[in-house]
């Protein structure tokens, strides 16, 4: 039966607990928000299937891409809606048109991530851009065998340690089934995201009124209240009006007034400036399993890898856009049959090129030294803002070191 000794074993892709004959496996979260699977000794057969299934334990062999491309979505508004290049749904509209589901990561009602499944074009909106948070598979692996067992065509989207689960769930190929993973530096806690977003909504409490917010004008439909006044509406965790490279964190909240109306104030930073971006890119949030990912270079075996074409101004001057440059991996035969030229524009690249500026595809994520430090401070109540602060603002010396550095350099270039 599967045990977790250590943290670094486990991706919490839940495939164990959705094989569990028995169902005596749950799913519990720790003190940093990811959650493991915990069996219940008493009902246990000892069948063993929880371990077949673990992509950790069953790592498969690494397959090299038949085809690299950079492209991008030739409609505007689907490339802006987009995290990245807008390949996701030029492939899930194509399931669907084909009578097929989709599986993706979407919000749910309180804002947290989790897997679900679309049969529609509208239904495919909600999983369209990156959430930065571990999504929740749930029961998704084992509706995807009942739609495959029916015959209907599945296109199953996520990190590429979910792919690996799914495979390992199923057991053997269908083929109806595509699979689509992304290159993944790793996925954040769900804890930290929750504080975030409670942190969020008090500031907005106390300084809707302050330079930091400004008014603007929603579409969306508002989420329903959580009672405090404040309701998130809106995430956007790629906002690209400034550009792909040059991407802000925007989140909308709406507040009921006393007649009723909603006052909607939307805060958008730079995503270096914003504390639960910089604690995600600074790595100090991930899932532990991320700084061992057992799913990279290849391994997860999926049909089509998408992914950020960063680098493409230097490789392929030509091809860059400020509306975003997608790497598109095609690793099968099945996945072939996905290159939509008459939909994206496209040009062929080596592995090498594209992966130039990529490394996570290969490699994974370093664990920074400060991540105890950073936990410490979050179990000591301290703001995420603070923490951000006080563990990744260089110190005044280093950073006058740094520019001296730099001003020495530049008058050697002289
Ligand atoms: C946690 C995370 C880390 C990433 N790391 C990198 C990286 O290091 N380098 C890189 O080039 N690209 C990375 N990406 C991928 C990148 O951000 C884009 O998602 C990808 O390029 C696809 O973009 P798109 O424009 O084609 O589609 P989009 O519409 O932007 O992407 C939608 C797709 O992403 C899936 N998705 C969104 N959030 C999640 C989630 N939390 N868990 C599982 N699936 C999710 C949806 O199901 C859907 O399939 C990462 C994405 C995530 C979610
Ligand atoms: S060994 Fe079998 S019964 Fe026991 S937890 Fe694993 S899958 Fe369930
Ligand atoms: S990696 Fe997946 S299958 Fe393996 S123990 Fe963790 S949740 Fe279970
Ligand atoms: S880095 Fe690896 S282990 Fe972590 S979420 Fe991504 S694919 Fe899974």
């Amino acid at each position: 039966m599967i045990h977790i000794l250590d943290k670094h074993s486990c991706c919490g892709c839940e495939a164990c607990v959705q094989t569990c004959p028995k169902h005596c496996i749950s799913f519990e979260e720790d003190e940093e928000g990811f959650r493991y699977p915990e069996v219940d000794g008493t009902s246990c057969i000892d069948c063993g299937l929880c371990e077949k299934v673990c992509p950790v334990l069953h790592q498969a062999e690494s397959i090299n891409p038949l085809h690299v491309y950079a492209a991008k979505n030739k409609c505007e508004e689907e490339l802006m809606a987009s995290s990245s290049g807008g390949l996701f749904i030029l492939i899930a509209k194509k399931i669907i048109s084909e009578g097929g589901v989709v599986f993706g990561a979407k919000f749910n009602e309180k804002w947290e991530v989790e897997h679900a499944y679309a049969e529609t074009e509208e239904g495919l909106k909600a999983f369209m851009g990156s959430k930065y948070v571990q999504s929740r598979i749930g029961n998704c692996y084992k509706e995807t065998k009942t739609f495959l067992q029916s015959g209907r065509k599945v296109l199953f989207t996520g990190t590429s340690c979910q792919i690996a689960g799914l495979k390992n769930f199923l057991g053997k190929d269908f083929e109806n089934l595509l699979t689509v993973d992304f290159i993944c530096h790793g996925v954040p806690s769900p804890k930290v995201w929750r504080k975030y977003l409670e942190e969020m909504k008090d500031k907005a409490r106390r300084a809707k009124n302050s330079v930091s917010f400004h008014s603007i004008l929603s579409s969306r439909k508002a989420m329903p209240s959580d009672g405090e006044g404040w309701s998130i509406e809106g995430i956007s965790f790629r906002d690209k009006r400034l550009g792909w490279k040059k991407f802000s964190f925007v989140l909308t909240l709406a507040e009921s007034s006393e007649e009723g109306k909603q006052n909607t104030v939307s805060f958008s930073r730079m995503h270096r400036e914003d504390s639960y971006m910089r604690l995600f890119l600074s790595d100090l949030i991930l899932r532990p399993s991320c700084y061992q990912c057992p799913a990279k270079g290849g391994k997860s075996q999926s049909d089509l890898t998408i992914a950020d074409f960063w680098g493409i101004e230097k490789i392929y001057p030509d091809f860059y856009d400020e509306r975003g440059v997608g790497l598109l991996m095609v690793n099968t035969k099945k996945g072939v049959a996905m290159v939509m030229k008459e939909c994206c524009k496209m040009a062929e690249m080596t592995l090498e090129e594209s992966t130039l500026m990529n490394t996570p595809y290969y490699y994974s994520t370093k664990e920074p030294a400060k991540r105890p430090s950073f936990w410490l401070l979050f179990h000591s109540e301290m703001k995420l803002d603070k923490i951000s602060r006080k563990l990744l603002t260089s110190s005044l010396l280093i950073r006058l070191k740094r520019r001296v550095g730099r001003l020495m350099k530049k008058k050697k270039g002289k």
